[in-house]
């Protein structure tokens, strides 16, 4: 057999076995190009399990473009809260503006325009184009880097540059040119439910014969990865301030996690610090200075792991006199405490609400 017949067949019992045993998920139903798109971004860094409560939240809010590029970002990053990686959820509302603006309000059908949307990649492109509009781009995602590079026994790193380059060719030369949509989502799906991370099916593989790792029985020496990420540990310290019914809050709106959510007044420090170290802190008299009796209790502290980072939460009640003059209001919204639940927050502090 000549690799352009091999790659045939590789695609050909990747769709048969996809044909028999794909999931039934909610955006497969359709073709429809904004539920695709919807579908491909929840679908980043999420498990279908998850994504699919999202994704029926989501399209029943904001069931068109339209909806969504017309809600206001609360109302997008609300619905989003607790999936993680909120950059998505900002750049698909923009993405939904620019649509109705340059495109008036017809999802785009070309890969460099669908490229072209904020926050959307070569693979979510790929995917949209190819499912969609039947266009012949590979998709190369996590689960297609696996599978790839068992079946070829790739020694390149798949964190490199050159490893993403060598990997997208080898993704198009196995491509299904006439049904492209069909083998992204066959490989995908193969990655996700037989050629898994840990324990890969490799005894019921359809695609055993021609699997060079499992030939060499080395299938768990691949994929390759240079070098690990290194998680970075942070310590923050939030203020839950009480005040007769209010609290105060703050919208983040660095470029760091959670742009945009809320969050309680916070000292972030070097190190994890108690009430007494924290009084040291210039940040501590920047928030509590020129007020009378403040009590302070100790709730509760969590930790909340990210991709790149492991975040140290320390949260501390504050209670407030009646009549303390208290300089926050300048810096921070004052909300009725009752109505914190309705303000989109990170995961960590909606863990906190719902543990206090
Ligand atoms: S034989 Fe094993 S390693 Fe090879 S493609 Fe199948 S599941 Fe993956």
């Amino acid at each position: 057999m000549n690799k352009k017949e091999s790659d045939k067949l590789i695609s050909s019992l990747l769709q048969y076995w996809y044909a028999q045993h794909k999931r039934s998920l909610p955006w497969r139903e359709t073709k429809a190009p904004y539920v695709v798109w919807i579908s491909e971004i929840i679908l980043q860094q999420t498990r279908v399990n998850q994504g699919n409560d999202y994704f029926l939240r989501f399209i029943e809010r904001f069931p068109d473009i339209k909806s969504l590029a017309e809600a206001s970002e609360d109302d997008v990053l609300k619905i989003w809260q607790g999936l993680g990686y909120y950059s998505r959820a900002r750049n698909l509302y923009t993405a939904a503006k620019q649509v109705m603006e340059k495109f008036d309000g017809v999802f785009p059908s070309s890969y460099s325009d669908i490229l072209s949307l904020k926050g959307v990649g070569e693979y979510t492109a790929a995917a949209v184009a190819s499912i969609v509009y039947n266009l012949p781009y590979p998709v190369v995602d996590g689960n297609v880097f696996r599978v790839l590079s068992r079946l070829f026994t790739i020694e390149t790193p798949i964190d490199s540059t050159i490893g993403k380059k060598y990997f997208n060719e080898i993704a198009q030369s196995i491509l299904d040119e006439q049904h492209p949509g069909d083998h992204n989502q066959a490989i995908m799906e193969f990655g996700a439910l037989v050629c898994t991370p840990k324990q890969p099916k490799c005894t019921e593989c359809p695609l055993q014969s021609v699997c060079l790792a499992f030939e060499k029985k080395n299938v768990l020496n691949y994929p390759v990865k240079k070098g690990k990420t290194i998680q970075k540990e942070r310590f923050f310290n939030y203020f839950h301030i009480e005040q007769n019914g209010y609290t105060y809050v703050k919208k983040r709106d660095n470029s760091d996690v959670w742009k945009n959510l809320y969050e309680f007044p916070l000292i972030e420090t070097e190190e994890q610090n108690d009430l007494l170290k924290l009084q040291e802190n210039s940040g501590f008299s920047n928030l509590f200075h020129s007020v009378g009796e403040i009590y302070f209790q100790h709730k509760l502290r969590l930790k909340h792991i990210l991709s790149h980072r492991i975040i140290h939460a320390d949260f501390y009640r504050v209670e407030l006199g009646q009549y303390n003059i208290f300089d926050i209001e300048k810096k921070f919204i004052k909300i009725k405490s009752a109505s914190l639940f309705e303000y989109p927050v990170s995961r960590l502090i909606h863990k906190y609400l719902e543990i206090i």
